[in-house]
């Protein structure tokens, strides 16, 4: 294994990677950092085609030491669709979707809880414990059950009904919050803190191992293009983790010399229903002040005060990305049209991404002829009640 070290962005303290940690002292997510020389040396782009199709193929650049502690249900290596009828129809012609409604539990919160809960098996770990708006529940609860590990998630009374009942499927201790997912923290925060440590803090960001399974899209979509960087790359982003993670991973690949040293600008993507980052961006703000309020039929971006807001607008600024809030009606109807031209059912975060797309070539942002990527973070077929 090549992880060195655990980096706090914000104040620059580093802590050791082989104990457990959540937030660094100063309150700020740490980062997980590797002796790239040495991946560099031991392992080149060409080995990763010859592997495995899952995002363990990138086990150099991922946390876990021992691999009878890796936790897995077959995740990633998602394909990249290119969305030619759409595309044309909006001016985008390499218009690429990058389809996570693949993944095993039905979104891309898969790769995050396949890294953290191997990690956090292999750092004695019994318990996990976090809130969620569904999906991330959904997939740590599965994951645990996968590693022998218990999980408590509370999630609001609103989120996806499926994500309940891939919670209790799995035998998790389900919490149901009459609230937002802000509420369902306090609770998980109590819980950790009366636990004697027994209880581990899975919370998004607030350990970082989650950062390193999402990064992989990153590394994906960089291999799946023949290891070259796209123009542009749209994310629906509430906690952020993926748009930090693939910033980070675009940084890393940079610094192993695998592509070239030109990065896509990063579009995060947001209801006008929720769009702390939207709002911060635009006020050339360092960090987001919470959302009031906060309602979308994209329930995965619904989160008010995300904890990696400075992470995610660095990521914007140095990539000369930007954000834009989008409405929910034109979501649902950019979802539809987008199955009727193209068979493939998106979920509402990532019909936002084509909405924006949408509005970003309109508006001349996305210069003709540019590749743009689309997330697609998870499966249709978990919100049958939006069409
Ligand atoms: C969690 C989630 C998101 C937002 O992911 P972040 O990385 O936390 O910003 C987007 N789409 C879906 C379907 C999600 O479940
Ligand atoms: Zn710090």
């Amino acid at each position: 294994m090549h992880l060195t070290h655990l980096e706090c962005p914000r104040c620059g303290l580093d802590h050791p990677a082989d104990k457990l940690q959540n937030l660094c002292g100063c309150g700020s997510p740490l980062l997980a950092r590797y002796d790239l020389a040495m991946v560099a040396a031991t392992v080149t782009p060409e080995q990763f085609g010859l592997r495995p199709a899952d995002l363990w193929r990138y086990r150099e650049l991922l946390p876990v030491a021992d691999p009878r502690f890796v936790t897995t249900l077959g995740e990633g290596w998602t394909p990249l669709w290119h969305a030619r009828a759409y595309g044309h129809e909006i001016g985008v012609d390499e218009l690429i979707v990058k389809d996570e409604g693949l993944t095993p539990t039905g979104s891309f919160k898969a790769r995050g809880a396949a890294v953290g809960v191997s990690r956090a098996r292999e750092l004695g770990v019994e318990r996990i414990a976090m809130p969620t708006n569904g999906n991330a529940g959904a997939a740590w609860a599965t994951y645990a059950a996968r590693a022998q590990m218990g999980a408590t998630i509370a999630m609001p009374l609103a989120a996806p009904t499926i994500c309940r009942q891939e919670c209790v499927a799995a035998g998790a201790d389900l919490r149901l919050v009459d609230g937002l997912i802000g509420d369902a923290g306090r609770e998980i925060a109590a819980l950790v803190a009366d636990s004697g440590g027994r209880v581990f803090d899975a919370g998004t960001l607030r350990e970082p191992y989650r950062l390193e399974g999402k990064k992989t899209m990153g590394y994906e979509i960089v291999e799946q293009l023949g290891w070259q960087v796209p123009d542009v790359i749209i994310y629906p982003t509430g906690g952020g983790v993926g748009l930090i993670g693939i910033h980070k991973a675009l940084h890393e690949l940079r610094e192993l010399g695998w592509v070239e040293d030109r990065l896509p600008r990063l579009v995060a993507v947001q209801s006008t229903g929720c769009a702390p980052i939207v709002r911060a961006f635009a006020a050339g703000e360092a960090r987001a002040t919470p959302w009031v309020d906060a309602h979308t039929v994209a329930f995965g971006i619904t989160v008010p005060a995300p904890l990696g807001d400075e992470l995610i607008l660095t990521a914007l600024r140095e990539s000369s990305g930007t954000a834009i809030a989008v409405d929910d009606a034109e979501i649902v109807a950019d979802l539809r049209d987008f199955a009727a031209r193209e068979g493939l059912l998106l979920c509402p975060e990532g019909a936002a991404c084509l909405t924006a797309a949408r509005h970003l070539r309109a508006g001349g942002w996305i210069r003709p002829g540019e590749r743009v990527v689309v997330l697609n973070t998870g499966a249709g077929i978990k919100y049958p009640g939006l069409v």
